[in-house]
């Protein structure tokens, strides 16, 4: 999450408590509750110190003195007014609110609010308020013709911000689960999946894989590109190479195995396996790899061999490994089945 946006957010929910404390105001002005009409301006003025605050960028203070104040408003409305109106629900959304601050002040790499400590002592104002309330009786006692309408209100705002919260919390988790996921089994260079993962597939086939096909395949001469040309030129054609692996075999799941090493499981709906492998040999053979303005010609050799008759994953891998050998053995820039 990037600062701008958060600063977005943050005017933007500005603008709403504006304006809904203006409504407020008006509200406690037409009810004769002068306590909470004037007590309505300071709050204003907080408001608007709150754009000034966002728009320089402290919002650590922005924040800090927003949950203050609500807090304050929570109790002083809960106070003047009595349970009827729900203000004192409030704490249920803004302690939750409150940690997900801490989290956006940690992703945003700024200071973060202490949400731990904040909540306890919300918790406390608020219990301190409710307990006022229920031994001495609100002390502003009205006919409550308006009460119901601010229950339903208020307790629809904090339902909808529980709502809120816990959707933001398990998208948060999802997506940070797999940002780990990727970096734990893709390879950074190649995008490829990396052997981790490779071997995790191959250990979760289950029969529908039995005529599966499996390919190793592996750059030649790769020592002797980096070394004419440069390890990034190595770099860039094993990017390369990976991209027509993934171009040329859909359907399949391709590995970076070890160095410039690849391993391609190929499943039983990809019509051809052989045929596929020998392909992409042809195709990374026929293309020239540019680096700077040097034309640099890459193959690779592969061996290939189907499921059946493998007794374990293990095995499959070696009998690939030294189908590869034998290429390698017999010339290069061939697939040996
Ligand atoms: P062969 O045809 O028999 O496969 O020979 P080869 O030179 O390709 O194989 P060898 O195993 O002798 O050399 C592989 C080289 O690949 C050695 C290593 O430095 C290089 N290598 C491994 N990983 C990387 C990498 O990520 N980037 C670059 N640029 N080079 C790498
Ligand atoms: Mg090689
Ligand atoms: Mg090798």
């Amino acid at each position: 999450m990037e600062l701008e946006k958060v600063k977005k957010i943050s005017f933007v929910a500005n603008a709403v408590i504006l304006t809904i404390v203006f409504g407020l105001m008006a509200f406690f002005y037409i009810s004769d509750v002068m306590f909470l009409t004037y007590f309505s301006i300071p709050t204003i003025f907080v408001y608007l110190i709150g754009f000034v605050l966002i728009s320089k960028e402290k919002l650590l203070w922005y924040v800090r003195m927003v949950f203050i104040w609500l807090t304050l408003y929570m109790c002083v409305t809960t106070v003047c007014l009595g349970y009827d109106y729900g203000f004192h629900m409030y704490c249920f959304s803004v302690i939750p609110i409150s940690f997900i601050s801490e989290y956006i002040g940690y992703k945003i790499n700024s200071r973060k609010l202490k949400a731990f400590k904040f909540s306890i002592c919300m918790a406390l104002l608020s219990l301190i308020s409710t307990g006022y309330v229920a031994y001495f009786g609100p002390v502003y006692e009205r006919e409550h013709k308006y009460a119901a309408i601010f229950w339903l209100i208020n307790s629809s705002s904090v339902m909808g911000f529980l709502i809120f919260y816990a959707n933001f919390l398990i998208k948060t988790i999802i997506s940070s689960e797999e940002k780990l996921n990727e970096i734990a089994l893709v390879d950074r260079l190649t995008g490829l999946y990396n052997r981790h993962y490779m071997i995790n597939c191959l250990d979760k086939m289950d029969d529908n894989y039995r005529s599966a096909y499996l390919a190793m395949a592996d750059i030649d001469d790769f020592k002797k590109i980096n070394d004419t040309y440069g390890h990034n030129a190595g770099d860039l054609v094993l990017e390369k190479v990976s991209q027509k692996m993934k171009a040329e075999c859909k359907g399949c799941t391709v590995s970076r195995w070890g160095g410039e090493e690849f391993l391609i499981l190929i499943p039983p709906a990809v019509d051809k396996p052989v045929e596929l492998i020998e392909k992409l040999r042809q195709s990374i053979a026929s293309e020239n790899v540019r680096y700077e303005d040097k034309e640099i010609s890459v193959t690779i050799t592969a061996g290939i061999s189907p499921r059946t008759n493998e007794p374990s994953i293990d095995r499959w891998i070696q009998t690939v490994d030294s189908k590869l050998y034998d290429g390698k053995h017999s010339g290069k820039n061939k697939v040996v089945s």
